[in-house]
């Protein structure tokens, strides 16, 4: 695997021990073009890096070692870890994203994402459950890397989690909503998983919902609660509890 060395000035200038290193976060760079996303995350001045950039050919950029905490996640939550920089690895993929043309990842470009993910699994023993998107773990902020991001391809690689799919059963069950003690299950499942769900804060339930749609159910996007979702849900809990390396 070729990697370019780059360099961004913006991580901590303090080590990291290895095994603070838990979490994959992947991004997208949501800028015109290649060129500015690479200087905007080496610019002194925006204070926003990430270990490595991916273009749309799939060339490696590390703009910082993974010994070093790089400034990509913000404000963030998963699991228990929180403010997700010092505990993960940052991984952008460049596309223009949803504000200036959101298009599909190219193929060179995920299978760089897949070498790369692979070996940081290996090094740091990284958790499947524990590669997620910038939407997973601030889902009021950020879309990225959005739905157009292929994670059902990359769980067939042992990245990321997926559940089993019967569209043709779940299709209809978009139009059931649920009841409250069902909501209930979808957030504790959703609990598990790894997503942070604030106590009393129903305004923001929406978000988290949309961000879980947006990983895990693409076709519809609407932060509202319908059998599928919690089907879905059902589902991923028992693939993480059956698999050890999950
Ligand atoms: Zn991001």
């Amino acid at each position: 695997m070729k990697i370019n060395n780059y360099f961004s000035p913006n991580f901590n200038k303090k080590k990291r021990l290895v095994n603070s290193i838990k979490i994959i976060v992947i991004h997208y760079t949501g800028m015109q073009s290649e060129r500015e996303s690479l200087l905007r995350l080496r610019n002194k001045r925006f204070k926003v890096s990430s270990h490595f950039v991916i273009n749309r050919n799939g060339k490696i950029y590390r703009l910082v070692q993974d010994n070093k905490i790089a400034w990509h996640a913000g404000k963030s939550c998963w699991g228990k870890y929180k403010n997700l920089n010092k505990n993960s690895i940052g991984i952008e993929l460049v596309n223009k994203g949803h504000r200036f043309g959101y298009t599909s990842f190219k193929r060179k470009q995920l299978l760089s994402l897949i070498k790369i993910c692979k070996n940081l699994i290996k090094k740091y023993k990284i958790k499947r459950k524990d590669i997620v998107g910038h939407s997973d773990i601030a889902p009021l902020r950020k879309i990225d890397p959005g739905e157009k991001f292929p994670w059902k391809k990359l769980a067939t690689k042992k990245i990321g989690i997926w559940h089993q799919h019967k569209s043709g059963f779940l299709k209809k069950n978009r139009k059931i909503n649920i009841k409250n003690k069902d909501k209930l299950k979808f957030f504790k499942n959703l609990k598990k998983i790894g997503y942070c769900i604030p106590v009393n804060k129903k305004s923001i339930y929406v978000k988290i919902i949309k961000a879980f749609q947006r990983h895990y159910r693409i076709k519809l996007v609407n932060g509202i609660i319908d059998k599928e979702c919690l089907l879905i849900s059902e589902n991923l809990i028992k693939n993480v509890k059956k698999t050890l390396d999950f």
